[in-house]
């Protein structure tokens, strides 16, 4: 069976385990605890057929460069998360994509890149016409639920950063559920097409 290993990445409480746990159970957790990084896997069934999901949910440890780049190895797929309750998470979004862009490169430059596609411990990276990492990686704007009270970034905006990455933007709730499935699936879909 495939397998699709994907993290989570993005600020501290914008709701990346709360997404995980909800796409993997069903569940809405109040209180996850910040610290713990775990990895969870789900049996998933793509537009090609079955394949195993394995979710790589961050907690703060990737401050430490060294253990951020161990967790972005190896991944074929990552979403980015920031909540749109909080603008300050937003903002760090580009650094973050610029940080795995960084740690992905690094790898392609290490194992010799004949420019067209480059094989790391499993992890297939195609290199984009411009010899850039060709990334798969979807923009989540997280809280949708509380966005008619509590909103800080605006659909547009976000929109407007997910095009310039050439990827797609979409608004979830770990609470209600709303766009969840949506989420990873489109994730997946990328991560399959590359
Ligand atoms: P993490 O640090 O990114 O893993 O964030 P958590 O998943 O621990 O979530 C931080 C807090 O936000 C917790 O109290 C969650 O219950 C809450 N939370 C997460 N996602 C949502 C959501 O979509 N809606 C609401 N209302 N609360 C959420
Ligand atoms: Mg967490």
């Amino acid at each position: 069976l495939q397998l699709h290993r994907i993290v989570m990445v993005g600020a501290g409480g914008v709701g990346k385990s709360a997404l995980t746990v909800k796409y993997i159970s069903g569940d809405f957790v109040q209180e996850y605890d910040p610290t713990k990084a775990d990895s969870y896997q789900k049996r998933v069934v793509l537009d090609d057929g079955p394949c195993t999901v394995d979710i790589l949910d961050t907690a703060g440890q990737e401050e430490y460069a060294a253990i951020r780049d161990n967790y972005y190895r190896r991944r074929d797929g990552f979403l980015l998360v920031f909540s749109l309750c909080e603008r300050d998470s937003f903002l760090e979004m580009d650094q973050l994509r610029r940080q795995i862009m960084r740690v992905l490169d690094e790898d392609v430059i290490d194992f010799g890149s004949n420019g067209a596609s480059n094989i790391n411990g499993g992890n297939a990276l195609s290199i984009g016409t411009n010899g850039a990492v060709d990334i798969p990686m979807v923009l989540i704007g997280n809280k949708s639920d509380l966005a008619d009270m509590y909103r800080q970034v605006s659909v547009e905006e976000a929109q407007e950063l997910a095009l310039s990455w050439n990827t797609m933007y979409i608004e979830t709730s770990a609470k209600t559920g709303q766009g969840v499935e949506e989420a990873y699936t489109e994730l997946l879909r990328l991560v399959n097409r590359r």
